[in-house]
């Protein structure tokens, strides 16, 4: 595995590699970044992962500064896990001065997490566009954790014109149901015991979408229930969408994704379920 932090070296290096996987990840990995890299090297013969906390896509009052990061650790799993090549650049060798290119997606950006968080999704498509001028991968991998963020990704994709296929992977979930996430080892004790019940909200929708359910009210409500009755009242957002538009419609299409976003203390958990 060879580890690269400056754009020159980490494409001199690219070029030894015909086909190429590629998943852009902001470090302090689990279980859910090194599925996607077994996965990458599995269907493309070699694998390249970045890790680049993007201070683009972070709000003024957002956990930029605390977010976890542990580079060594993450080399040591990222060996483990079969990657080829890594790219960890530092701010200035993606961001250098005068820069002030961004990109504007528009549409599927701009409803729920868009909306709670005003330029997060500029800030990843333009980081995740400027990783794939430097990696030039035949595929990328992201995770349905981030669903949104995928139907984003796919959208500046076909927009642009990237030559790149874009694959989305299964959310890893901890035992207990709660998605894996670099934040979680920001909750407290508390915390960490109350946060299955976002997986258990977004099953509770599922079982009454499974029974008929199509009203979108009675679907967010439900959800509402089980993440207040667990002790989870500041809920940023507990709705069901067109996972194809990230759209409200009243009543839900059959193509419906149920999405949350809890903050819980100082972190902001996201989920969600294709129904
Ligand atoms: P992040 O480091 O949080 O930016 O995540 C990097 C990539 O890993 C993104 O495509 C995420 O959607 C994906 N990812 C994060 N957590 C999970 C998870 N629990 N299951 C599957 N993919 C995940």
């Amino acid at each position: 595995m060879q580890v690269f932090e400056t754009i020159g070296a980490f494409r001199a290096a690219r070029t030894a590699y015909p086909t190429l996987g590629f998943v852009p990840t902001m470090g302090f990995l689990h279980e859910g970044h090194l599925g996607l890299v077994r996965q990458a090297k599995a269907e493309n013969g070699a694998v390249a992962v970045s890790i680049f906390v993007n201070p683009k896509q972070f709000g003024p009052n957002e956990d930029y500064a605390s977010y976890p990061r542990d580079p060594e650790r993450d080399l040591a799993l990222l060996k483990e896990a079969g990657a080829d090549l890594v790219f960890l650049p530092t701010p200035d060798v993606l961001y250098r001065p005068g820069s002030g290119t961004r990109i504007d997606v528009g549409g599927v950006a701009e409803e729920l997490e868009g909306q709670s968080r005003p330029g997060h999704f500029s800030g990843v498509a333009t980081v995740v566009t400027k990783l794939f001028n430097i990696v030039q991968p035949q595929r990328a991998y992201f995770g349905q954790k981030d669903a949104q963020q995928c139907a984003v990704v796919r959208r500046f994709v076909a927009d642009l014109d990237i030559p790149v296929e874009i694959v989305v992977c299964d959310i890893a979930r901890e035992a207990d149901g709660l998605a894996r996430s670099s934040r979680n080892v920001r909750l407290t004790t508390e915390n960490r015991q109350k946060a299955p019940a976002l997986f258990q909200a977004l099953q509770e929708a599922a079982r009454l979408f499974r029974r008929g359910e199509r009203d979108v009210d009675v679907l967010e409500n439900a959800m509402r229930v089980v993440l207040i009755e667990a002790g989870l009242p500041d809920i940023d957002y507990a709705t069901v969408v067109n996972a194809d538009t990230f759209r409200r419609e009243q009543p839900c299409s059959d193509n419906a994704l149920a999405l949350l976003a809890v903050r819980a203390g100082e972190v902001r958990l996201i989920d969600n379920m294709p129904l």
